[in-house]
């Protein structure tokens, strides 16, 4: 089973991830942890994207959809796959149709993770006190938030057609919206 994880930055996303990833035996498929992880690596790609990543800027791409096509073509990874984070663009969504296609895989389930601006920034508060990420301060969230608004909404449009589409009422606690996923993927 392929799924995508849709929705603003502190929607959630990476919670729900990691929870499907140890229910369905998956693969999590996070951009932005890859990213950050070529960050700390201090890689040539790290280098490149370091600065934008904590002005809370879309990386390119170019980047993000070379990242990803590794991972589609990987076997081990084939239809366990669950999106978090990407994609994040028409650019993004468009390439990721296409490579489904090129490796013969589908996307069962997108759900979208539909939470009130006001609900993340407190949750954005507590997670730069637990994680200690960079692009958590206030500041760089707006932008973020700001930059979802402007490239990423696009891409829901996009989605909500797909008749996988599931939207999500996210503001409420993390157990109530995984069961609320659970119901619909029922496995
Ligand atoms: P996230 O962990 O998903 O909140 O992503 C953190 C940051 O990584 C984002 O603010 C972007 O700078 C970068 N990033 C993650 N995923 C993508 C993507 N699909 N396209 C472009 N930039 C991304």
């Amino acid at each position: 089973m392929n799924l995508i994880l849709f929705g603003p930055p502190g929607a959630g996303k990476g919670t729900q991830a990691k929870y499907l990833v140890k229910k369905l035996d998956n693969f999590q498929v996070s951009t932005g942890e890859i990213l950050r992880n070529e960050i700390q690596k201090n890689s040539e790609i790290g280098k490149k994207i370091v600065d934008d990543m904590n002005d809370g800027k879309f990386v390119s791409d170019h980047i993000v959809n070379t990242l990803i096509e590794e991972i589609l073509n990987d076997p081990e990874k084939k239809n366990k796959l669950i999106f978090d984070g990407y994609p994040r663009s028409l650019t993004q969504a468009k390439n990721l149709e296409k490579l489904l296609e090129k490796t013969h895989q589908t996307i069962d389930f997108i759900f979208f993770l539909n939470v009130d601006k006001n609900v993340i920034v407190k949750r954005i508060e507590n997670r730069k006190i637990l994680e200690k990420r960079s692009d958590d301060d206030l500041k760089t969230f707006l932008k973020r938030y700001d930059t979802y608004m402007a490239t990423t909404k696009p891409v829901l449009d996009f989605y909500s057609k797909n008749p996988n589409f599931y939207e999500i009422d996210g503001n409420s606690e993390i157990n109530e919206i995984t069961t609320k996923i659970d119901n619909f993927i029922n496995v």
